[in-house]
């Protein structure tokens, strides 16, 4: 809510750029995501009631409720595991957001993509390194000891690192060899080089998994909230928009 109202055009927001005069769309990868009940019931299934009144029980209890920061709506951002810690936003997108701060997310260890590994060839590697870097002066020997100066954030996630003579964004890495996040570390078995990944998404803001740890713990929606994005505000609509917030 906070997400889409902050893009309305009558309050000064950039609209959807794809949709002339539009203020938002339904694109997940543009604005927001939107499914109709019957695309719902399709992909739920016999879970579709479940699912359905927890949703519609969720947006009831907030209802007119969205995030304030300095009296401006924030960029609420979240992600699924954060692997234990969140990201400063600096530290993913170089511009530093005074409320997406990294904070300790207990509690996420009981996803089942908490923790994955990706396997590849040693001779893969070295492949999809290069078609990287063209330039990378690598071999299949001793790749281990080619990997050094390890930057990692605050989070634990991997900024830079050097293999061989090449600096590489963990970003990089991530997009190469398909990993859920960029905290990684890397091991050797036998020919292959093993990535073990920690987490699943980009960190900022709200872990799903760590909120949901939270709120077994009793914690309410706006404590919850007011954790995972620090100094904010949740305030009603209409009083932001007669200026009381
Ligand atoms: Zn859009």
């Amino acid at each position: 809510r906070t997400y889409a109202l902050a893009k309305e055009l009558a309050l000064g927001g950039k609209g959807c750029d794809l949709h002339e005069g539009a203020d938002v769309c339904t694109d997940s990868k543009h604005c927001q995501a939107w499914q109709s009940v019957e695309e719902l019931k399709g992909k739920w299934g016999e879970n579709f009631e479940k699912y359905y009144s927890k949703i519609s029980q969720a947006v009831d209890s907030t209802r007119g409720l969205v995030m304030v920061y300095q009296d401006a709506l924030i960029l609420p951002v979240y992600h699924a595991i954060s692997g234990g810690r969140t990201e400063n936003s600096e530290d993913v997108w170089q511009k530093k957001i005074p409320y997406l701060r990294s904070v300790v997310s207990p509690g996420e260890e009981v996803a089942s993509k908490y923790k994955t590994t990706v396997v590849v060839s040693q001779a893969e590697f070295v492949k999809k390194l290069k078609e990287r870097q063209p330039s990378l002066k690598l071999t299949s020997n001793n790749i281990l000891s080619e990997i050094k100066n390890i930057e990692r954030t605050q989070a634990g996630h991997v900024k830079t690192l050097k293999i061989g003579d090449v600096t590489f964004e963990g970003k990089e890495i991530k997009e190469l060899f398909g990993l859920n996040s960029t905290n990684f570390t890397f091991s050797e078995q036998k020919d292959d080089i093993v990535i073990t990944v920690i987490g699943y998404g980009h960190g900022v803001g709200m872990s799903q998994y760590g909120a949901n740890a939270l709120a077994k713990d009793g914690k309410k929606f706006d404590e919850i909230l007011k954790y995972y994005y620090q100094g904010i505000e949740i305030v009603k609509i209409e009083d932001l928009l007669k200026g009381k917030h």
